[in-house]
């Protein structure tokens, strides 16, 4: 574990107290039974080199300080914030799971991240990379999820993002019971454009649908895509651990 991580782990004094400032936003629209957000990492660094029995996941709560995501004005939702509690959420569920899988963010709290900053951060951390974002369409009719990827040839890694992709995209359609829009090969993202570890990027619903947006702010639906994409990310996390053996 280099210094860098360590720095990221532990993040810094001003991440920390802008977590408030996060706080105080969600409560805006979020339930109260969603917990405040705390950073409580339970890895901590040792001289002696032990055999690694858990995967390390990177989440990506999507968008984040100065970059609000998609907007919706009726009711007035910045994206960042959704992406935001889905994932706490997720940190909050997959902690339980230390056994298996050791769990970080991209961000804790609504500072500015670079897309450069969350690729480094996987490739020098990250067993498997999962962003969370949610999607809009012009047409309000549009709902469900969907999962893109990108391929990564001649990585050394015991499944492809296109493997991740499909296990996440079904978990978490078969956890809420969305509209299953199937998973997507794209060019363009550049997260998924830039990591060497396999990455996939999921659209958990549109905000644009104000019957999707109802439930993407009700915090039993954020339970279950929390719960979906936990399946997901322990399924893959066995295989890391497998490979290991
Ligand atoms: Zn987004």
């Amino acid at each position: 574990m280099g210094l860098a991580v360590l720095i990221y782990m532990y993040g810094t004094v001003s991440e920390r107290a802008s977590t408030a400032a996060l706080n105080e936003q969600a409560a805006v629209f979020t339930p109260a039974a969603i917990p405040p957000l705390t950073q409580t990492n339970t890895q901590t660094p040792t001289q002696t080199p032990t055999p690694v029995t858990y995967a390390n996941v990177l989440i990506d709560p999507g968008h984040g300080g100065e970059d609000n995501g998609a907007e919706v004005e009726s009711p007035a939702i910045n994206e960042k914030v959704l992406n935001m509690t889905i994932a706490s959420r997720l940190y909050e569920l997959l902690k339980k799971d230390t056994g298996r899988v050791r769990v970080t963010m991209t961000r804790y709290s609504e500072t500015t991240v670079s897309r450069p900053r969350r690729v480094e951060i996987a490739n020098e951390t990250a067993d498997f990379f999962i962003s969370i974002h949610c999607n809009t369409n012009e047409a309000s009719i549009a709902r469900g999820v969907s999962t893109y990827y990108q391929t990564h040839e001649g990585i050394d890694k015991p499944f492809t993002s296109k493997e991740l992709a499909e296990v996440i995209q079904r978990t978490t359609v078969e956890a809420t019971g969305a509209r299953d829009r199937g998973i997507v090969y794209d060019e363009e993202l550049y997260l998924l454009n830039h990591t060497t570890v396999p990455t996939a990027l999921i659209e958990v619903g549109y905000l644009t649908n104000p019957d999707e947006l109802q439930l993407l702010l009700d915090y039993d639906y954020v339970n279950l895509l929390a719960e979906g994409l936990r399946k997901g990310i322990l399924e893959m996390a066995d295989r890391v651990i497998a490979a290991r053996r």
